[in-house]
C-alpha cells in the first residue's frame, strides 16, 4: 500500500493525465503526484479544437480543464514542454528530453495518440496539415477563412467536424472519402446516411468512393486524374496510439497500443496505461481501442482507484459525441455485429437508431439531437435485457417502460 513518500508519475497532460491526478487525490493518495507533458500549456479539453474552437467560439479559459491553481492546490507538481524519451522499467526511472533522470514508483502512461498521416506523394507540403493538438488547431484556424478551398482527405469524425466548422467560418469544403458512406468504420449506415445528407445541405461537395493520387499546389489529384482545387488540405484518417515511449520498454503491442486490463494494468505491475494510447476491454469481452473522453475519464478513475486500493468503479457504458452544424450527434455501446436495427425516430433533423444483438437486448444506440432516447438507449444498454422492439419502434411508447424479461 502506498505511503507519503510513494511517488506517481503521470506521463501525457492530456484528458487522461489531468483526470488521474485528479482521481488519485480524491482517492487519497498520500504521495508525490506529478504530471508530465510535452505540450507548453495547462491539459485542456481536445473536442472543441475541430468545432468551438475552431470557429472562433471558445476562449483560451474555457479550453483550459481545469483552472491553473487546481494543480498546487491538489499538490500536483505539473511539469509541462517537458517530452519524455525513454522508460527503464528495472531502475523505475524516465529519461526526459533535457537528458534528466526521473525516478517513480508507479508509472502512468496517458500519451494519446497521434494523427496518421498516409504516404501520399505531396503529403508533407506546408498547406497539407493534421488535427490532433492545439497547435494544429492554431494552424488550421489560421488558415481557414471565408472563401478559402478546405479539401479533407477522410470522412471520420474529425474531418467532417473541420468540414462543418470551415462551412460555419465561410470556406468551401469538399470532403474525399475512399469508402462508400461516411464515418464508415465507426457509425451504422443509417447515420451515415443522415450525416451524410446533412453536410450536403450545408454546402459540402461530399465525394466518395474516390482515391486520392497525390497532392499537388493548389490540388488534389484524384484517382481518375481530375484535380479538386485547393488552398488546404487535412488530413482526416484517423489516429494511432502514441505508443512510442512504450515501445522503448517493450509495453506496445507489435501492431500498436498498450495492452491493459478493466484495472488499466499494463504487462509491468508498476505502470498503468490509460485513455487514446491503450487496447482496453470492451463490452461483450472483446478488446480494442476507444477513442473518447468518456473512456479516457472512466480509465483514469480505474487506475487510479487500483493504485489507491479502492474497489474497481463499476465499468462504463462506453459513449462519444460528436457537434456537427446544429446537430449534436450521442452514440453509446458499439453497434457493430449486431443482429437488427430499430429506428424510433427520423426527421429531418433528429434520429434515433437502437442496435438490438441476438436476444433482443440494446447493444448500442446512436442519436441525433435527440438526447432521451440517447440517454434512455445508454440506460437500456447498462441494464442488459431484452426489449420489445415493436415498442421501441414506436415513439408514442415511452422507452422508460421498455425493458421486459
Ligand atoms: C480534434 C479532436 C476532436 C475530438 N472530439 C471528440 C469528441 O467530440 N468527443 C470525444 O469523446 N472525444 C473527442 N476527441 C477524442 C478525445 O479528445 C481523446 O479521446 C482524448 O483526448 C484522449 O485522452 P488521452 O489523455 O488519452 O490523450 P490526449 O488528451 O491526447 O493527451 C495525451 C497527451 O500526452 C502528451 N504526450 C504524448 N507523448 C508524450 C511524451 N513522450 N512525453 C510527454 N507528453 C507526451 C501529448 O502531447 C498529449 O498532450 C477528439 C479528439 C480530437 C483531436
Amino acid at each position: 500500500m502506498a505511503d507519503a513518500s510513494s511517488r506517481v508519475v503521470v506521463v501525457g497532460a492530456g484528458h487522461g493525465g489531468s483526470n488521474a491526478v485528479a482521481f488519485l487525490r480524491q482517492y487519497g493518495w498520500p504521495g508525490e503526484i506529478l504530471l508530465v507533458g510535452d505540450e507548453p500549456i495547462l491539459p485542456y479539453h481536445r473536442p472543441p479544437l475541430s468545432k468551438a474552437w475552431l470557429k472562433g467560439e471558445a476562449t483560451a479559459e474555457s479550453l483550459a480543464l481545469r483552472p491553473a491553481d487546481f494543480y498546487p492546490k491538489q499538490r500536483v507538481t505539473l511539469r509541462l514542454g517537458t517530452r519524455v524519451e525513454a522508460i527503464d522499467r528495472a531502475a523505475k526511472a524516465l529519461r526526459l528530453a533535457d537528458g534528466e533522470s526521473l525516478a517513480y514508483d508507479h508509472l502512468i502512461l496517458a500519451t494519446g495518440a497521434r494523427a496518421r498521416r498516409i504516404p501520399l506523394p505531396g503529403a508533407d507540403a506546408p498547406h497539407v496539415l493534421t488535427l490532433r493538438n492545439a497547435a494544429d488547431a492554431d494552424a488550421l484556424k489560421a488558415a481557414i477563412g471565408p472563401g478559402k478551398r478546405v479539401v479533407v482527405i477522410g470522412a471520420g469524425w474529425i474531418g467532417l467536424e473541420v468540414a462543418a466548422s470551415a462551412r460555419a467560418l465561410g470556406a468551401e469544403a469538399c470532403v474525399l472519402e475512399a469508402q462508400d458512406r461516411v464515418l464508415a468504420r465507426v457509425a451504422s449506415p443509417g447515420l451515415s446516411a443522415f450525416v451524410d445528407a446533412a453536410h450536403r445541405a450545408h454546402g459540402v461537395d461530399l465525394r466518395l468512393k474516390v482515391g486520392v493520387e497525390a497532392i499537388e499546389a493548389g490540388a488534389v489529384r484524384l484517382a481518375d486524374g481530375s484535380r479538386v482545387p485547393a488552398d488546404l488540405v487535412l488530413l482526416g484518417v484517423g489516429a494511432a496510439a502514441e505508443d512510442s515511449l512504450a515501445r522503448t520498454c517493450g509495453l506496445a503491442e507489435p501492431t500498436g497500443g498498450i495492452r491493459v486490463d478493466h484495472n488499466a494494468c499494463t504487462a509491468d505491475p508498476a505502470i498503468h496505461a490509460i485513455g487514446d494510447c491503450t487496447i482496453r476491454p470492451l463490452p461483450g469481452g472483446a478488446t480494442g481501442r476507444l477513442e473518447s473522453v468518456p473512456s479516457a475519464t472512466e480509465q483514469a478513475k480505474a487506475a487510479a482507484a487500483h493504485l489507491c486500493g479502492k474497489p474497481a468503479p463499476a465499468p462504463e457504458v462506453p459513449w462519444f459525441w460528436s457537434d456537427q452544424y446544429e446537430l449534436r450527434i450521442q452514440v453509446a455501446g458499439l453497434a457493430q455485429g449486431a443482429a437488427r436495427a430499430v429506428t424510433r425516430l427520423r426527421t429531418t433533423d433528429k434520429l434515433s437508431v437502437f442496435h438490438l444483438d441476438a436476444m433482443g437486448r440494446v447493444q448500442a444506440v446512436e442519436a441525433v439531437s435527440s438526447a432521451p432516447d440517447f440517454m434512455a438507449g445508454k440506460r437500456l444498454i447498462g441494464l442488459g435485457k431484452p426489449v420489445d422492439a415493436a415498442a421501441l419502434a414506436d415513439p408514442a411508447q415511452p422507452l422508460a417502460a421498455l425493458a421486459v424479461g
